[in-house]
């Protein structure tokens, strides 16, 4: 793809979004939601009340470093400042609509936004240290429609909001306490973000991207990039920009090594095929050795599981750097394949291995309660389409 054309391919990419944005950031009694403001927003906003920007910052404090969601527990204002707060804003958070633990501890939350809206967030704790992953979701449900993804059979209701982005991983930290302590100690369950939940992160660029910018700001919750990865089936003309802008670790959805195959269980590959994904990998700003690009590969039985697809794979991630995460294909209701049999799998990891790259089997987590990768769907429906703006 040429740079003209990639750029006129992100506006209309861009446009498309749009036509599926969230609520207005302003309730119905008229006050204003502070989380999923930048700071340049949030310092606009407390100027209008007359007040100067430090309040940005000290509130910056209180909101992503410290979790407060109260504002009279906000003790470097003072009380009248704090009511004046109160009148007018709002430090939200999605409710929680249902809960479930698995054996294996992994906690899948189903969260409902302002407008009864759902989607589904996973903390997977780590089997070995004590520290884990939260999986966020970027939209509710998915325009495309791959053929192995259980969300994939949602029609897309509309994008998350960066406060509803910021705001499942607040929340999963509210569940756990995780703030930090009066004492100062820092947080460490909930310490890497995964965007790998429902929907297609890079067809919502524009509140994930101010979703991470939150996230990774040096004094409030203060993610490293190098803890976020972002998961995409392959939308090409946004890779770079997020490249640049975020530099987030990239995981790609890959898949399958053919384009026959890939455009029916991949179907955004009739549009930007493995050719331009791979080219656009190579581009990736700040991939690298120690930052490599994960290659997501679903294990299908008979389907994309061979040795000649092994061999494939190689010869297309060559001289990438890059590690390819093997996912046994995780079931759900109503799913028309198998999962590959582990000596399958065992035989695609070691091909993948032998030539150099690192093939983890992801082992599937909280299954029991349909937690494990793809396997997330709400009941939310599309209502009414919004007019473009
Ligand atoms: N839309 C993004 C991110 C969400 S899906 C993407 O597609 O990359 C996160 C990962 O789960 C993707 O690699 C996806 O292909 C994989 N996945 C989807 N359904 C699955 C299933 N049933 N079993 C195993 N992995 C699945
Ligand atoms: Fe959407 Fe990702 Fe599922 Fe494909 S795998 S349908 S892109 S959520």
């Amino acid at each position: 793809m040429s740079a003209t054309l990639t750029e006129s391919e992100r506006d209309r990419v861009l446009a498309k979004s749009a036509l599926f944005s969230p609520p207005p950031v302003a309730l119905p009694d008229g006050r204003r939601e502070l989380v999923g403001l930048s700071r340049p927003e949030l310092i606009e906003e407390l100027a209008a009340i007359g007040e100067k920007a430090f309040r940005a910052k000290q509130l910056w404090h209180w909101i992503y470093h410290q979790g407060t969601t109260d504002f009279s527990a906000m003790s470097s204002i003072a009380r009248p400042l704090q009511e004046k707060l109160a009148q007018r804003f709002v430090i939200g958070r999605p409710g929680v609509a249902t809960e479930q633990t698995s054996i294996d501890g992994t906690r899948k939350f189903l969260f409902r936004f302002r407008d009864g809206q759902e989607a589904e967030t996973v903390y997977i704790p780590d089997r070995q240290e004590d520290r884990g992953a939260v999986c966020i979701s970027s939209q509710v449900g998915c325009t495309l429609s791959c053929k192995f993804c259980h969300t994939g059979t949602q029609k897309l209701v509309r994008n998350l909001g960066a406060a509803e982005i910021v705001g499942q991983f607040m929340a999963a930290r509210d569940a756990y306490a995780e703030w930090p302590s009066p004492r100062g100690e820092t947080p460490r369950l909930l310490s890497t973000i995964v965007l790998m939940g429902m929907g297609e992160p890079l067809y919502n660029y524009e509140n994930v991207a101010r979703a991470m910018q939150i996230v990774m700001d040096n004094e409030g919750i203060a993610l490293s990039r190098r803890r976020i990865t972002l998961s995409t089936s392959g939308v090409v003309p946004m890779m770079d920009r997020c490249g640049e802008e975020l530099g987030v670790n990239l995981a790609v959805s890959l898949h399958a090594v053919r384009d026959d195959l890939r455009d029916e269980i991949v179907p955004l590959n009739r549009k930007y095929p493995i050719k331009e994904l791979l080219a656009a990998c190579r581009r990736y700003p700040g991939s690298s050795n120690s930052r490599r690009i994960t290659f997501e590969y679903v294990m299908l039985r008979d389907v994309n599981d061979s040795e000649t697809d092994a061999r494939e794979l190689v010869r297309l991630i060559a001289g990438l750097p890059a590690k390819v995460n093997l996912i046994p294909f995780n079931p759900w209701p109503g799913s028309i394949y198998e999962p590959s049999t582990t000596a399958q799998l065992n035989k695609f990891a070691s091909i993948v291995m032998d030539a150099g790259f690192s093939s983890p089997v992801r082992t599937p987590r909280g299954q029991d309660i349909l937690a494990a990768c793809g396997q997330l769907r709400t009941e939310s429906e599309r209502v009414r389409v919004r007019p473009a703006a």
